[in-house]
């Protein structure tokens, strides 16, 4: 009966693996509390960093790339000053390019000049002058400074550092070049903390001034749309409310680019009669985007991670988007959110629908499966979608399952383990695996030529206990008897088990004693523990039961490797001790 236990209890274990239990639960916890931290990650914006590299690798794919074909850039490039001279030119040449742009039917220019300070004064008039004269609208920058600043140089764009300290202040150019422009719009441009540029406020409003980013203002008188208007820009804002510059690999070809040197070699062939460089058909309508592109910076860089991006660069890109509409739409937070939800709630489902390596299948494919649709969102329909963060949950999820799966199988497989090969009511091993244990020791003992006993211990009239005090009382005594061998086999050898004991039936004991060789030894131990079950007291409900056993002991002979004879040794010796009037210990006789 007692060997249906373990067998019922392994059941329950295989059953549970259908039924959810509290360790189950356990790991749906911590699943929760995994999302909660991914959800306070997301809002506490941690991870946008890696969101930012990824998006620039998606930037290079992305499909969408159009360019308008009304922006010309008017380079004053490297090949221009190695012809015309050194920077910075006088400004009579700037007023030649203005002049002649302006004739030629140009829709608007935008400079990126530094035109903030005094030079002499024919150059400067003379610049004011052509500038009073023109018809094409045209635009200037205004760029705002920190009074404390930190300047550097990368790539030959002065990158100014902010230092937080002071008043910022805003730098026009000379009041009267201003004076006649269209409009002015700011050309503040920071990167973000690694450097890189990603990234513009659409309005900056500093003391009494607020102005929109140049080409956006460009863009809205251009498109002459009321609709188009500070609230369009609103939705293309990310979490710090800035614009995400959407960087355009086929603007740097299809875009028209000139050279400010062919603008005036046009120039003075035109008025020695001769045909000039640039057709000026070609100018007609076009914004035109005049600004150096040269210090270091000799081609124009079509994604945030190029080695350099000179404004005008940049002016473009934005002027483009504004004219194409083909902006980033970042999806906003509770999107986002909802869709980190979501694929939490996912990866839990697959959790309990799947098991093993499907599982983890499963879970790959779906964190690939969420990068690829970021991926086509993105290049295929303009929007962002956080890819990096569901995808280090789904990971999170999985590596702390299969941490937490790994350990609930090793504690059940030794659960398992105890349960198959111990007895159910003594804890002692079961016969089965003894047996297991004593073949391997047995030949071990043999091959070394060690001395090797086995002890058989039955209870005297136990029947009579069983009919006397009732089965649960007989239970009592068989689980008092097994630790009373326990007990002895761990003082025989503390730390060390050397010695094993199993319940080898009813109320049959066996005991294997290993370097217990002499005669004595063995027939000491088992007359110890004779003695032991004889002076313990056994109670059952207030009564005293009196219990003795009777025991045999045999030993292994030369040349057996093999406990077979060896056992029925014993179990002639422990009849004899039972024939001889029990409660005593027989040794086999050679
Ligand atoms: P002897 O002194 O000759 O050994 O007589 P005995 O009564 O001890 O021997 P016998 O083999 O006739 O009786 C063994 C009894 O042990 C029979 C069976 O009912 C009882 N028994 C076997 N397993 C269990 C058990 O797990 N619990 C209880 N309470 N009794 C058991
Ligand atoms: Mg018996
Ligand atoms: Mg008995």
């Amino acid at each position: 009966m007692n060997s249906h236990e373990p067998i019922e209890a392994t059941e329950k274990l295989f059953t549970r693996t259908r039924s959810r239990d509290y360790r189950d639960w356990a790991h749906f916890g911590i699943f929760f509390l995994i999302i909660a931290v991914f959800t306070l990650l997301l809002a506490t914006h941690r991870l946008d960093r890696l969101e930012d590299l990824v998006r620039d690798g998606f930037l290079k794919h992305a499909a969408w790339k159009q360019t308008h074909s009304d922006i010309a850039l008017v380079e004053i490039s490297e090949a221009a000053i190695d012809e015309i001279g050194p920077w910075p030119w006088p400004r009579s040449y700037h007023a030649i390019i203005a002049r002649l742009l302006s004739e030629w039917k140009a829709a608007a220019l935008v400079f990126d000049l530094d035109l903030s300070e005094t030079t002499d004064p024919k150059n400067d008039s003379d610049l004011a002058q052509a500038l009073s004269r023109i018809e094409a609208p045209f635009y200037f920058p205004a760029d705002l400074r920190p009074q404390k600043e930190k300047k550097f140089w990368v790539h030959g764009i002065p990158v100014v550092l902010d230092t937080g300290e002071g008043k910022r202040s805003w730098v026009h150019v000379l009041p009267e070049f201003e004076k006649q422009a269209q409009g002015v719009g700011h050309g503040y441009l920071s990167p973000d903390p690694d450097g890189v540029l990603r990234r513009f406020d659409p309005v900056v409003k500093d003391g009494k001034e607020e102005h929109l980013f140049l080409p956006l203002r460009v863009a809205s008188d251009y498109k002459k749309d009321p609709a188009f208007a500070p609230r369009d820009w609103k939705p293309l804002k990310d979490s710090g409310g800035k614009i995400l510059i959407p960087w355009n690999e086929n603007l740097g070809w299809e875009m028209t680019r000139y050279s400010c040197s062919d603008l005036i070699h046009s120039f003075y062939a035109l008025q020695k009669g001769a045909r000039p460089v640039i057709d000026p058909g070609k100018i007609s309508g076009k914004i035109c985007l005049i600004g150096p592109t040269a210090s270091g910076a000799a081609e124009l860089k079509t994604t945030p991670l190029g080695t350099a991006y000179p404004k005008v660069n940049i002016y473009a890109q934005v002027l483009n988007a504004a004219l194409t509409g083909n902006w980033i739409r970042p999806v906003p937070f509770w999107g986002n959110l909802l869709c980190l939800l979501g694929v939490g709630a996912l990866t839990m489902f697959l959790f309990v629908t799947l098991r093993g390596a499907w599982f983890f299948i499963a879970g790959l494919s779906l964190a690939a499966g969420w990068f690829l649709f970021c991926f086509l969102a993105f290049t295929r329909g303009h929007l962002w979608f956080y890819a990096v963060y569901p995808v280090l949950l789904i990971l999170c999820l999985f590596i702390f399952s299969a941490i937490y799966v790994q350990i609930i199988a090793t504690r059940e497989k030794s659960h398992l383990f105890h349960l198959a090969t111990r007895d159910g009511l003594t804890e002692l091993y079961v016969i089965r695996h003894f047996r297991l244990i004593m073949n391997q020791i047995v030949r071990e003992a043999s091959l070394r030529k060690e001395p090797l006993s086995v002890i058989l211990l039955d209870i005297d009239n136990f029947k009579s206990i069983n009919d006397t005090y009732g089965h649960p009382a007989g239970d009592m005594v068989l689980k008092k008897t097994a630790s009373i061998i326990l007990h002895f086999i761990r003082k025989r050898r503390p730390f060390r088990e050397i010695d094993f004991a199993a319940r080898y039936g009813g109320e049959e004991f066996i005991i294997m004693l290993r370097k217990a060789g002499l005669r004595e030894a063995a027939s000491v131990a088992a007359e110890r523990i004779r003695k032991k079950i004889e002076e313990t007291r056994f109670e059952w409900e207030g009564k005293l039961i009196r219990v003795t056993a009777s025991l045999g002991v045999a030993f292994l002979h030369q040349g057996e490797n093999v406990p077979d004879s060896m056992v029925h040794r014993a179990d002639a010796a422990l009849y004899k001790a039972k024939a001889s009037g029990k409660n005593r210990v027989c040794t086999e006789n050679r």
